[in-house]
């Protein structure tokens, strides 16, 4: 039994039917342009939520984390409603009771579960511990009751949990990478048709190494600067007289751009457009095997995220600058912004250099210091036992 089934077992007094693992996520790149209809690149973290469930007769939920100190949260499956989901101490409960939630609403025949859940995901990282909970309890609960999801599905489904039952506005992005993504390979995302490739993405065979630094600035996308960029973008496209501005091909940017009165949405267009362009390119640089040379995209991408969209932060700023003064080839804050993390690509000789001089540098600036690890491309979500 997994570490996690035996919890589990303490826990409730009975034996989990079955434990599903989904795991946390890297952006590489394309940030901000999911709500967009854009595009992404992921990969998915070794670090991973688990969940171990059974199933109930009684319409019950009971929900337990082993990385809180809230205890069993029971709630009634037929009485949830996104007006009043758990509160305080409870409130993390909100994301797996909201994929129940999501499920029911979409009329799939789903009932109660015994749910305990252990993540070595850091939350609030920036590296979508919110993703990976939802979409662990998405698949358990889509095994435990048969239901003919496909991954895409579930990801939408989970999504749709945190957007209208936990109340964040986030876009498919973290949800499709962990419920998508596969070992050894970034996972190529169309946000409008939910279309994937998987593009080999093997860092150690070409020498390379990629650092996750945690800045330990805790973000908080429900904050309304994420729903206010949201809005600009879709005011923006619909000024623009298109349904996405993912539909504002490269090539015509400046032309839209002039047709922008207001200088600060005029650059938020610009950050939306230049990303699905650096998306496009990096995929054709991965795919020709030329690695090191996304750099260079990694770190325009990040002047573009401070400059143009406005949604880095000092701490974010500084991880970058660092480790691209200390020889990386290229580096960028990497999910929401506001806080959460920074990835660079660096040679693996360079790990011990880089990871001294971002931590050298944090430290003199009085930052708490900041998380470093590093990842590899790693397998989307799963069934463990
Ligand atoms: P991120 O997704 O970047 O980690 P979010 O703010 O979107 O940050 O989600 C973090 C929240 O998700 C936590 O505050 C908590 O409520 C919930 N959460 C995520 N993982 C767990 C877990 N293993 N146990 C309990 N709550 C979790
Ligand atoms: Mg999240």
């Amino acid at each position: 039994m997994t570490g996690t089934a035996e919890e589990f077992r303490e826990l409730y007094g009975r034996v989990p039917e079955g434990v599903w693992a989904a795991p946390g996520r890297v952006n590489l790149i394309g940030e901000h342009t999911d709500y967009n209809d854009g595009f992404a690149l992921p990969f998915a973290l070794p670090q991973r939520t688990e969940v171990a469930a059974a199933p109930r007769t009684d319409g019950i939920i009971r929900l337990h984390s082993a990385n809180t100190r809230a205890g069993v949260v029971t709630l009634d499956l037929a009485a949830l409603d996104p007006a009043h989901p758990p509160q305080g101490a409870d409130s993390w409960a909100a994301y797996p009771a909201g994929v129940f939630w999501a499920l029911l609403d979409a009329e799939l025949p789903v009932r109660g579960a015994d749910l305990h859940v252990r993540s070595d995901v850091p939350t609030g990282a920036g590296l979508s511990s919110s993703a990976a909970l939802e979409v662990a309890t998405a698949l358990a609960l889509a095994d435990l009751y048969g239901l003919p999801l496909t991954r895409p599905e579930l990801a939408a489904l989970a999504r749709r949990a945190e957007n209208a039952y936990v109340g964040v506005p986030c876009g498919v992005m973290d949800q499709m990478a962990s419920a998508c993504a596969t070992e050894g390979h970034a996972l190529h995302l169309d946000t409008r048709s939910l279309e994937q490739r998987h593009i080999p993405f093997d860092c150690e065979a070409a020498g390379l190494r990629l650092l996750v630094i945690d800045t330990r600035v805790k973000h908080a996308l429900a904050d309304g600067a994420y729903a206010q960029r949201l809005a600009s973008c879709h005011r923006a496209a619909e000024a623009l007289g298109v349904p996405a501005l993912r539909d504002l091909p490269y090539e015509d940017l400046e032309r839209a751009l002039a047709r922008l009165g207001d200088p600060v949405v005029r650059r938020r267009v610009r950050h939306v457009v230049t990303e699905n362009e650096r998306v496009l390119r990096t995929e054709e640089l991965l795919r020709a095997g030329r690695l090191r040379e996304t750099g260079p995209l990694l770190t325009e991408g990040h002047a573009s995220l401070r400059d143009d969209y406005e949604v880095s932060c000092p701490e974010l700023d500084l991880a970058v600058a660092t480790a691209d003064a200390a020889g990386a080839h290229g580096s960028r804050m990497t999910g929401g912004g506001f806080g959460g993390s920074a990835l660079a690509l660096i040679d693996a000789a360079a790990e011990p250099t880089v990871r001294r001089a971002v931590t050298d540098a944090f430290r003199r600036a009085g930052h708490t210091p900041p998380r470093i690890t590093s990842a590899s491309p790693s397998a989307g979500a799963t069934r463990l036992a």
